[in-house]
């Protein structure tokens, strides 16, 4: 008995010591960009944390970092979902692009004229407040825009954002979005004072707010200077709310808001383009970080009636300020083979600091690029960054230019396995076709097991590689039929890690099928395309046997992309690969399954329109959830007709045989009711 305690009273010891390792090492690469240790390294430090806990699960505390998942909303803070998704915006880069926007809008608003609200564009972290009966209730993060994480005791710590509100007509829900951010002056006293205690100093006021907005002990987030401009009306019940943006921020200012004193209203789009200019001329003059300007219609109507597109609102735009530049030394072009067979230059750069991180290669385009360009190995050149797009050499700088540089001679032959490259009429880029090329069938697997595909954690670049240079797999679906022994074969491999790297490729197997159509490395199909795909068609039989057109009919995807998908379901090994993941047990689930009895059970509903909230094939995933039955055509058998903007024939054909209509809010309220919004 004593021996046990012992061991557990170890265990916890090295627990803890693997977490703050972790943790550190995590600020260091998030928040400093300066990694210490290798990703192997790292993956090992976790790996023996999630080993100790599985022995001893009464050690798992809600911030353990294996309690963490890339890129969704962190389970400890407890997840909020967002009744309406915090939508992206589309962006504009240049003045071409703003007033495209702008056209674009006025031809759907079938008006030249309409008041336009221009905001300066924090950078910060986008949250969403919820009160409640006056009283502030629920903070989350954006998350992926449909859940975000609670964050509420750490937003209570800004004193900009107001606990109580008072007010004639106050709605008794609401919500409101805004922007955490960190003054640059909070941001530089902040450092000062962790350089005198000698801890180690932050790397820009963003990166800070964000890290100090998700801290799980809110008395950390307490102690930094964050602030708070709240820039939208969310959404609102029980009481009357102003129908113009611009007055809905004045009435939020009046209740206690803080608003930014820099928003304007102008009448048209040049007004509006100045005003963007000024904004690039006189951004350092503020107090905070700004990366652009979001201009939206003033009209609330208007707004709801243009609606999204995809994931971006039509009435509204980011407008981004040109990127940040320097200059550094082209030391290589190097070559990487896409998993496509696409041959990619990149350059190879001397490292440089650019807005705050370290560049050491950046994207090259293609041969004809270079050439255009006129870049040459040995150049000093221009590098730039814009957000979080791969930085890009712009060109040389020709005055440093000393006479030894070389050009860039394209490669006849693919690295890695030798075939003569191909350059399609009409491309740009050389491919290597070999279908059993190494160098593509690694870049497929590395993708396959990536955070956001098939996430398995422990199948890196590194062991990825190792298993196929050992002719142990040739495919991703080779990874199910793998066995401990095998692995244990392999060198530097002990029992433990081959334990840990056969449970990831198991847990792997229950992955959601929009996960598996991602991972799969489709050309064409993201993240968002493959989880459109997999509410759509619900499962991969169906999805298989669509023909183009069908593929083309879902919202949002078009005839290349559905061309695309078309075409990678025809081909047999293709139809074989996805075969031989399911007898190997991948279970391609769809997230919400039809349920038989649910709320809605035996109703039947027909979607016309444009809806604020949800695509349609979103919303007909969430009916389905509730038992509920969908169609495309309305018969006089439907039970329900759903109406959005602009809903056409539908509508009247609905009135003539007495459908019940619900509108946008009901169908929302009707889903919000059953839990499914
Ligand atoms: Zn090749």
């Amino acid at each position: 008995m004593a021996d046990v305690d012992q061991e557990l009273q170890l265990a916890k010891l090295r627990v803890e010591e693997l977490r703050s390792d972790i943790n550190f090492h995590d600020y260091r690469y998030h928040v400093l960009d300066q990694p210490e240790v290798s990703d192997g390294e790292y993956d090992e430090l976790v790996r023996e944390l999630r080993k100790l806990e599985e022995r001893y699960p009464q050690l798992i505390t809600p911030d353990s970092p294996t309690q963490r998942v890339g890129g969704e909303p962190v389970a400890a803070f407890g997840i909020v979902e967002h009744p309406v998704p915090l939508l992206s915006l589309g962006n504009a880069f240049g003045e071409e692009e703003l007033r495209a926007w702008h056209k674009r809008a006025a031809g759907l608003a079938e008006k030249e004229r309409f008041d336009l609200v221009c905001e300066p564009k924090i950078d910060g972290l986008a949250v969403a407040l919820e009160y409640r009966e006056g009283q502030f209730a629920v903070g989350s993060t954006r998350g992926d825009g449909r859940r975000g994480e609670n964050i509420t005791q750490n937003l209570l710590t800004i004193k900009t954002i107001p606990q109580n509100l008072s007010g004639r007509g106050l709605p008794s829900r609401f919500e409101v979005r805004g922007e955490v951010f960190m003054t640059k002056g909070g941001f530089e006293k902040m450092n000062e004072q962790r350089a005198e205690q000698g801890e180690p100093l932050f790397a820009n006021p963003r990166n800070s707010a964000a890290g100090a907005v998700r801290q799980l002990d809110p008395s950390i987030t307490a102690q930094r200077p964050l602030d708070c401009f709240i820039y939208a009306l969310g959404w609102a019940e029980g009481g009357t709310t102003p129908t113009g943006h611009l007055k809905t921020l004045q009435w939020l200012g009046k209740l206690g808001f803080q608003i930014n004193p820099h928003i304007e209203k102008y009448r048209t789009i040049d007004e509006v383009w100045k005003n963007c200019q000024t904004w690039v001329e006189r951004r350092d003059t503020l107090d905070y970080e700004i990366d652009g300007v979001v201009i939206k219609i003033d009209d609330l109507a208007l707004q709801k009636r243009l609606g999204v597109v995809g994931r971006d609102p039509r009435w509204a735009v980011a407008f981004k300020f040109p990127p940040t530049q320097r200059t550094t030394v082209l030391i290589d072009i190097a070559i990487n083979v896409g998993r496509t067979g696409s041959i990619n230059p990149f350059a190879v750069l001397e490292p440089v600091n650019i807005g705050g991180t370290t560049v050491k290669m950046a994207t090259l385009h293609n041969e004809d690029d270079i050439k255009r360009k006129d870049v040459r190995i040995g150049d000093t050149v221009i590098v730039q960054r814009a957000g979080d797009v791969i930085p890009q050499v712009v060109g040389p700088v020709l005055s440093k230019r000393t006479g030894k540089e070389k050009r860039f001679r394209p490669p006849r032959k693919c690295p890695s396995c030798k075939t003569s490259l191909v350059r399609p009429e009409g491309e740009v880029m050389r491919y290597c076709m070999n279908p059993a090329c190494p160098a593509q069938a690694f870049r497929r697997m590395e993708h396959f097991v990536s955070r956001g595909a098939m996430d398995i954690d422990g199948v890196g670049e590194q062991l990825s590689l190792t298993l196929m240079q050992e002719g142990l797999i040739k495919d991703p679906a080779d990874l199910y039929t793998l066995t401990k022994g095998q692995l244990l074969e392999l060198d530097r491999m002990g029992e433990k890690s081959a334990q840990n790297v056969i449970n990831a490729i198991d847990a792997s197997r229950t992955r959601p099928l929009s996960r598996v159509l991602f991972a799969l490395g489709i050309r064409h199909v993201g993240a968002e395309t493959a989880s459109l795909l997999a509410e759509h068609f619900g499962s991969i039989e169906a999805l298989m046997g669509a023909s183009a057109d069908e593929l083309a009919a879902v919202s949002t995807i078009g005839p290349v992309v559905a061309a695309s998908v078309h075409t990678y379901f025809q081909e047999k090994q293709n139809r074989a690969l996805i075969q031989k993941l399911q007898s190997g047990g991948v279970r391609m689930k769809t997230a919400a399954p039809a349920t038989k009895d649910g709320p809605l059970s035996g109703q039947s509903f027909v979607i016309s329109g444009t809806l604020a909230a949800f695509s349609r094939p979103e919303a007909e995933t969430r009916i389905r959830s509730l038992g509920g039955s969908t169609s495309s055509s309305l018969t006089k058998k439907t039970d329900v007709l759903v109406v959005g903007e602009s809903p056409g024939s539908k509508l009247e054909k609905a009135q003539r045989y007495e459908t019940k209509i619900l509108d946008d809010e009901a169908f929302m309220a009707l889903l919000r009711q059953h839990g499914a919004d």
